[in-house]
């Protein structure tokens, strides 16, 4: 059984995922994840590490906090402060750098080369290890420390949707009951995408958006944010070909829970691991300003800026954000930013509602925003959903804006709308539930508009 873990858990898996998830979850839901804890036999200490207990059972309410202004901790953070103690909690091993990886194995007496086999191991081509019994070739004494002392999962499948362009929306039990959604688009030319999630829900409440109305429930761990990525290779490699790109465009604003993204970004782009290439690897923002400036300097992974608007008074209604970093603020940090950095372009994300943004004194307008900003534009069709009260701008018009933006000398692409019927495609992720987010008060000029959509 142990040397067959793998192959044979690939086959039955995409047979049957569904009753394999129920039958084999590593993770049981009622553990609970303890703080970053330093481990006091390492001298500096380590990193902070995220560990979960195997035995303990409570289990943490779902947050009431989704409305809060102040974005909450991870509620993992926030139930275990201060109870862990070192030897009967399991370390998270996708939670680590490799650098803390390998100080980690160091602290059990174990060479760092051991280090560099696991993690290969959990992150290399075509093995994605998801227990110890797919750790072959390693060293027995070695397994049996990570049996005592790592967990090697955090997600438990629910479910998988299919749409019928072939985009996978995949459905993930988090291990506090909460679910996640992540999203692979296969593409032309070889291209396949996953779309990661980064926190539960959102606080940001962007108007055109479905997770916008769930609220906040919490920050994805790095581990969590990474497993989505591993599980995707692991599921759908052998079906759908190579997953080549990585984008946080799933539920949650990325720069929000900056620390994780960070590390799991750094996490990707490994070259012993997963080996993505930090061009291909995108983190998208609302426009959160000094994060954004972080994210820049500290990562080499790629920036998308969702901009929707080429007024304040849109985006304030449309991307509340912009009440607090507002376009002038937003566009003029890009512009200096990049200054610095090397053939590097910021990608402006445009989802395009009908009466709102797409006439053409806005796309003349866009013109002159992004002016001496490198970049390209995604004009996006907009994705309805229920309670939406924005309608698609039709595809002559789409095509008209993008034509004004490329004869500027724009980079423009009009981006197809992927796994709308399964509700996967941009902006219709998660599930709001009774309690949603109130919708903002539609300023006067649109309120014709709107009513004339529904
Ligand atoms: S568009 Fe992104 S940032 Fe805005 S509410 Fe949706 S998930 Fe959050």
């Amino acid at each position: 059984m142990e040397k067959t873990c793998s192959s044979v858990w690939m086959r039955r898996f995409v047979a049957n995922h569904l009753l394999l998830a129920k039958k084999t979850p590593i993770i049981p839901n009622s553990s609970p994840k303890i703080p970053p804890l330093p481990f006091p036999s390492l001298k500096p200490p380590l990193p902070s590490l995220r560990v979960v207990s195997p035995i303990s059972s409570h289990r943490r309410p779902l947050s009431t906090a989704a409305q809060s202004s102040t974005p909450p901790l991870s509620t993992v953070d926030r139930e275990d402060n201060g109870i862990v103690t070192q030897g009967s909690k399991k370390v998270l091993l996708k939670d680590m750098r490799y650098s803390e990886l390998e100080k980690w194995v160091q602290s059990y007496g174990f060479r760092p080369a051991q280090a560099l086999m696991l993690w290969k191991r959990l992150y290399g081509n075509d093995i994605w290890a998801h227990c110890i019994d797919e750790l072959e070739g390693l060293n027995k004494d070695f397994k049996k420390m990570l049996s005592e002392h790592a967990e090697f999962r955090t997600l438990v499948i629910k479910d998988i949707h299919t749409a019928s362009d072939g985009t996978r929306k995949i459905l993930f039990t988090l291990e506090d009951g909460l679910v996640i959604e992540t999203v692979v688009i296969p593409c032309d030319r070889g291209r396949t995408t996953v779309c990661v999630s980064s926190q539960v829900g959102c606080a940001m409440n962007c108007q055109f958006c479905y997770t916008g109305r769930m609220g906040l429930k919490r920050n994805l761990t790095a581990a969590e944010i990474v497993e989505q990525a591993v599980f995707a290779r692991r599921l759908l490699s052998g079906e759908i070909g190579s997953i080549t790109n990585v984008v946080f465009m799933g539920m949650g604003e990325p720069l929000q829970n900056i620390d994780n993204v960070i590390k799991a970004a750094d996490i990707l782009v490994h070259e012993q691991g997963l080996h993505f290439s930090p061009r291909k690897v995108t983190v998208s923002t609302s426009g959160l300003v000094p994060q954004l400036k972080r994210f820049l300097h500290e990562s080499s992974c790629a920036l998308a800026v969702s901009l929707n608007a080429t007024t304040d008074e849109v985006r304030n209604w449309i991307m509340p954000i912009n009440r607090k970093y507002n376009l002038s603020l937003l566009l003029d940090t890009l512009r200096q930013e990049l200054r610095f950095k090397h053939k590097y372009k910021v990608l402006f994300e445009y989802v395009m509602l009908a009466g709102i943004n797409d006439r053409l004194e806005d796309a003349k307008r866009l013109i002159n925003l992004v002016q001496g900003i490198p970049c390209k534009i995604n004009l996006i069709s907009f994705n309805p959903h229920s309670g939406s009260q924005f309608r698609p701008t039709s595809e002559e018009k789409m095509i008209e804006f993008r034509n004004v933006l490329a004869e500027a000398g724009c980079v423009v692409l009009l981006r197809p709308s992927r796994g709308d019927d399964q509700m996967a495609a941009c902006g219709q992720l998660g599930k709001p539930g009774e309690i949603q987010v109130p919708l903002l008060r539609v300023p006067a000029q649109f309120q014709t508009v709107l009513e004339a959509s529904l």
